[in-house]
């Protein structure tokens, strides 16, 4: 990074070119998105925003999720390294920007489907690329000769989740319902930490081995039970905390997170912990 500023300010000085020195420096920084095989017909884009699953088909690629829209040139040229073919669907796991902001350009080429409720979050937050689609319960792609199913298991970091299926390769693409390391509860567009643990039990209905959480290293089924427990025990910590008469700030300064790996009370807890303490103050 350093060296490639020098580069640039070297450059700069020997030209002496004001107008060439601007589009220098105005140049977008380079993207660090990189590609993770799990098997020869299905990979992740990860870098930059949500984690990114490719299906690759003979009539086209089936993605998950497209980042930010600033990625979307990237992840373009990560694909066509993957396929010939152009990109006909997407998946959005929910309507946040890190997982759906591609759609707008994406959308033109590619049918995007997504839960309804995180369509009505897109239209509420005046979010452009909205989905043509969106589904109730479930929704199948099945192209190509391959079988790609989102479902919709109730509310958890949003009301508007889907888990997507990969029956074939006994892969789930779990979105933000499952993050390596602290989750958001976005109350605002009707997360529930409740809800999210019994989401998560349905997610593990399924038959699968791997997991593409929204956020960090592609993991086992394993990694998602052990971070439901812990979600668990988080939940049950403020829970007693709240009934011992503790402030919402007592809260925040001394909920014991230390002997949960990857979970941090500077993290987005910080954010999701005043609705935690709401949601579980109830009854
Ligand atoms: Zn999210």
């Amino acid at each position: 990074m350093k060296n490639r500023r020098t580069a640039v300010r070297l450059c700069g000085a020997v030209l002496g070119l004001g107008g060439l020195w601007l589009a220098m420096t105005q140049q977008p920084p380079v993207q660090d998105l990189t590609v993770e095989r799990i098997a020869d017909d299905l990979h992740v884009i990860v870098g930059s925003g949500g984690n990114v699953a490719v299906l690759t088909t003979d009539d086209g690629a089936i993605l998950v999720d497209d980042k930010f829209e600033r990625n979307v040139p990237a992840i373009l040229e990560k694909v066509k390294s993957l396929t010939s073919k152009p990109i006909r669907y997407v998946l959005n796991t929910h309507h946040h920007g890190d997982h759906s902001g591609g759609n707008q350009l994406l959308m033109k080429d590619a049918e995007i489907v997504l839960h309804k409720n995180a369509r009505a979050n897109m239209v509420k937050g005046s979010q452009p690329g909205q989905p043509r689609l969106s589904f109730a319960d479930e929704f199948a792609v099945n192209f190509g000769g391959k079988e790609v199913r989102a479902r919709h298991f109730g509310a958890g970091h949003t009301n508007g989740d889907a888990a997507v299926y990969f029956p074939a390769h006994k892969v789930v693409h779990t979105g933000d319902l499952f993050v390596r390391g602290t989750p958001f509860i976005d109350y605002g567009n009707g997360g529930n930490s409740e809800a999210w643990l019994k989401t998560i039990d349905g997610i593990l209905t399924l038959d699968f081995d791997t997991v593409i959480p929204g956020h960090g290293a592609i993991s086992k089924r394993a990694d998602l039970i052990k971070w439901r427990a812990d979600f668990q025990t988080v939940r049950t910590r403020v829970k007693e905390m709240v009934q011992a008469g503790k402030s919402k700030d007592d809260v925040a300064r001394t909920l014991k997170l230390d002997d949960l790996p990857g979970w941090s009370l500077s993290g987005l807890l910080v954010k999701s912990l005043p609705g935690l303490y709401d949601e579980v103050s109830k009854r």
